[in-house]
């Protein structure tokens, strides 16, 4: 085993310059010690364009799973830090080479250090030299079995044989705030990973229809948010009883227009509370062509209901994709528990593919929606949900 003690974070290809790449690195730096909150022997620092972990015992696994969760880095590695001199670099490199059973090697150095008094080029062939003497690993440039990297900076070499791909995007949080609107599905839930990806801040609103949808179907909603914030750090949920709108559009619009109309009411709500919370767009999870109120005409008939814009991240996304993705950020099992929502509950058998604007406002001068949509936003409950320190928790 390499004595890896340190964890080296790149950042990737910042396109901002200025004020905004300090407040990228700020805002990364302040990500990553919250998802690594738990490891209290860690120590950070950060470089200009690099952060380095020291790890100081803790385990590489569980590091490597949290740091990949952490969106904005682009890639790190577990390096054995070393004195910045050949002696020490090439100790390292010939440790790791003997060590990892890989039959061919090549080195990759970077000098960020321009004093250093031997150039990338003679750093590497100085190194491959000892190594190709003192083990039976032979050079291969095009197609490595182990590379072998060196960073060397002025306070330190990093050593390392691995490169683990990160997240990727932008930190969460420092491309402003966006207000989800969250239901206990599938979709949602990865649409807040998407838009956190993006470095958004998420806070979710989520239409709950007591005594028509139960306490559980409630808490499975908070759950979700938990399971996402552990990429943004906590989210604001904004619950909304939905039950007396949702009612009167029944009464009123019967059967075929009562989705549309229920999603207009929804869309409306939410530009409200985005605008009171300062929101700048509102995200969903809709899929172009997925159920009836996602063809692309009623898309357009509920999204002119509001004028603040609207993010969807997985609008062309398959369920399949959407799936994958639930997976792999752990709220699929979740999603799919049995609880119903205020969709399913007021299930209309005939919904409408292809609603007009003149339609739905026919049916909507006919009810004092405005007072409704008043009353329900004086009734908000506000959550503040947080992920687990332990994740076992959430089971
Ligand atoms: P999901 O899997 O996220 O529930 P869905 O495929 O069931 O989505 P719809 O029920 O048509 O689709 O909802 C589309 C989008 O509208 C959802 O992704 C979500 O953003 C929003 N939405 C639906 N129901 C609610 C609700 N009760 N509260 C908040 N948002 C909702
Ligand atoms: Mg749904």
């Amino acid at each position: 085993m390499a004595d890896y003690d340190t964890v080296l974070v790149r950042f990737g290809e910042l396109s901002t310059k200025g004020k905004n790449r300090k407040d990228f690195i700020n805002r990364l730096f302040r990500n990553i010690q919250y998802m690594l909150r738990d490891f209290e022997e860690l120590e950070y620092r950060k470089a200009y364009d690099r952060i380095y972990i020291r790890l100081n015992g803790a385990d590489h696994e569980k590091i490597r799973e949290k740091l990949q969760k952490v969106f904005g880095i682009s890639s790190f590695s577990f390096t054995e830090k070393v004195e910045p001199t050949m002696e020490a670099i090439t100790a390292a490199c010939l440790r790791i080479a003997e060590n990892s059973g890989a039959k061919t090697f090549k080195m990759i150095t970077k000098r960020h250090d321009k004093t250093f008094p031997l150039r990338s080029d003679d750093i590497n062939r100085q190194t491959a030299s000892v190594i190709l003497k003192n083990t039976g690993l032979k050079v291969d440039v095009h197609d490595p079995e182990l590379p072998i990297r060196v960073e060397v900076r002025s306070e330190a070499a990093y050593i390392t044989s691995e490169k683990i791909a990160g997240a990727g995007g932008y930190p969460a949080g420092i491309n402003g705030k966006v207000l989800l609107m969250l239901s206990g599905g599938i979709d949602s839930p990865v649409a807040a990973y998407q838009l956190m990806k993006r470095g958004l801040n998420v806070e979710a609103v989520h239409f709950a229809s007591p005594p028509y949808t139960s306490e559980n179907a409630r808490n499975k909603v908070l759950t979700l948010a938990g399971m996402v914030s552990e990429y943004q750090g906590r989210m604001k949920v904004h619950i909304i009883n939905f039950t007396d709108l949702q009612l009167n559009i029944y009464k009123t619009a019967g059967d075929p227009y009562a989705v549309t109309l229920m999603r207009r009411m929804m869309f409306r709500l939410a530009e409200q509370i985005a605008q009171k919370n300062g929101c700048i767009a509102i995200g969903t999870g809709e899929s172009i062509g997925q159920v009836a109120s996602q063809t692309l005409e009623s898309i357009a008939c509920i999204n002119d209901a509001v004028r603040i814009p609207v993010l969807r991240p997985l609008i062309c996304h398959d369920k399949l994709e959407i799936i994958a993705l639930a997976n792999k950020i752990g709220t699929y099992e979740t999603s799919i528990l049995p609880y119903e929502d205020c969709c399913t509950i007021f299930d209309p058998k005939n919904p409408v593919t292809k609603p007009t604007v003149e339609k739905a406002e026919y049916f909507e001068k006919m009810f004092d929606w405005q007072s409704l949509i008043e009353a329900a936003l004086a009734d908000e409950e506000t959550a503040v949900v947080q992920p687990p320190r332990n994740e076992e928790s959430f089971l």
